[in-house]
Order: C-alpha cells, then structure tokens, then sequence
C-alpha cells in the first residue's frame, strides 16, 4: 500500500509472538510501528526494574529492524499501575522517586536516541487509592515538565478519555509548558476536534466505527491497537493486523479522505516523532 500504515502502540514480547507479529503487520501492509515497553512481572523496587525495560524494548526494536523493512520507533517509561505495586514494598513516597527517576531515564534514552518517546505513563485506569492518584498525577505533571523542556513526545496512559479528562490535561499540559502536539492520549475515543480534545493528539483505537468516524472529522490523529503479544490473552485485543486493514477499508470506502489523512499523517510523524519518510 502506498500509505504510511502506522500503529502508535503496540507491545512486543521476547517470550510472545515477537518480531514474528512484527512481520504479519508488515504482510498486510504496516509500515510504521511504535513499540512500548511492557511491565514487568515483579513489583518494581529499584531503577534496574524499569531499565531491564526499556532495555528488552530497544532489543526487540532492534530485531524488528534487522528483520523487518518496517520504520520502528520506540517508547519507553514507567508504567502507571506499577506505582501500586511499588508502593505496596517500597511505600508511596520511595515509589514517587523511583518514578521521577524512571522518567528521567527514559528521557535520556531519547536523548540518546535510543527511544523516541516517553510512555506510556499517566496514572491508573482504574479507581484507585487518593493519595495514588495524587502521587500519580505530581508524576505526570513532573514528566510533562520535563519532557516539554526536552522537546521529547509523551505517551499518556489514563482512564477512558472524554472531553473533561481531556480539558483536564490540556489543562495540565499548559501549565507544564509542553506543546499540546507532543502529548498524545493513547486508547483514545475519535474525540479528534479540538473542541473534544482541547489540543491533545488522539491516538485513536482502531475499530472500524471509531476510525471511521474519527477521519470524517478530521485527520488529527494517530491509529492503534495497543497489541499485547501476550500468548495468554489471544484474541482479547485487537490483533496487530488491525491498523493495515483500517488502511485498506479506508481505500476501498473513501479513497479521497484516505490520501489526505495519509498526507497529514506524515507531517505529524515528522513534527511529532521526527521521523523523516522518504518513501511516501
Ligand atoms: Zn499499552
């Protein structure tokens, strides 16, 4: 396909189906790829928890390329759940600056070029403890912060998406300086207008209805399908397969709005993520 078929998030695993996944993706007709780190099974008591991470990840991103034609960027940072697991051995505060510290790694594994992205990180998306939440949000708030000073894209991990979570952390965003163009809300609904999203970048999960609406509205947005690659939950996410076939449904339905999504698509990888396609 001669469009810049991209999935925003998906996870890979060394014990999954791994670069295996990566090249059905790419037999379909992906092309573009953003892997995030997983957590991991033990609860995290020290920085080595989260850059054995970021690690595997870098790993597998190197793999996919040796193997793959695909262009593969890679996202990496602390897992909001984690912070309850960490908590529960090290306790609240301990955790906040392992935290702080796992955000601050992950900048530098952009820096370094070895990731493109920090994420996914935010806070829980699920009802949690208050003094998580609020620990959880001083993170966020301190990674935006950061990663805007760094000029460094953030992949947020929340609770569903709806325009007051949205007005909430544009809100959170302006006060951290970050341009709203590098926050992008990951699992979001086709609240693609800035009226829905107040300024946020929606990356969008890929059923056919959401895709389908979200491009009848605009070409704001990224596709996904935050693809587990985990043997025990077969089917119980969308396969990695999904965004070409978004692609390809698109072709056929509406050809027109598919060429200008595509052309917009690639401005975005460009200012977002830097990623220079030639081949489009
Ligand atoms: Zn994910």
């Amino acid at each position: 396909m001669p469009y810049p078929v991209f999935d925003n998030h998906v996870h890979l695993q060394e014990n999954g189906e791994n670069v295996l996944a990566a090249k059905r993706f790419e037999k379909e007709g992906g092309r573009i790829i953003n892997l995030c780190n997983i957590p991991g099974i033990y609860k995290p008591v020290d920085l080595k928890y989260f850059m054995d991470q970021y690690e595997r990840i870098v790993r597998i991103a190197d793999l996919v390329r040796k193997e793959t034609s695909l262009n593969v960027l890679v996202t990496v940072g602390p897992y909001p759940v984690d912070l309850i697991k960490s908590s529960e051995i090290i306790g609240l505060e301990n955790a906040k600056e392992l935290f702080l510290d796992a955000i601050e790694l992950a900048i530098t594994y952009v820096q370094d070029g070895k990731a493109n992205a920090v994420g996914e990180i935010g806070r829980p998306h699920f009802q949690v403890d208050e003094n998580i939440w609020i620990v959880s949000n001083e993170i966020l708030s301190y990674a935006l912060k950061r990663a805007g000073k760094e000029k460094i894209p953030v992949v947020l991990h929340t609770e569903s998406a709806d325009e007051k979570v949205f007005n909430e952390l544009s809100i959170m965003a302006e006060k951290s300086g970050i341009d709203k163009n590098f926050v992008i809300k990951h699992f979001s609904p086709p609240l693609i207008l800035e009226e829905e999203n107040h300024g946020i970048f929606p990356s969008v999960i890929s059923s056919r209805d959401n895709i389908r609406e979200a491009i009848n509205k605009g070409f704001r947005f990224f596709m996904e399908t935050d693809f587990l690659d985990d043997p025990m939950k077969k089917g119980a996410v969308m396969d990695i397969t999904t965004v070409p076939k978004r692609f390809k449904m698109l072709e056929n339905e509406n050809k027109e709005l598919l060429e200008k999504y595509s052309y917009e698509l690639k401005e975005n990888l460009f200012k977002i993520y830097r990623l220079e396609l030639k081949d489009f």
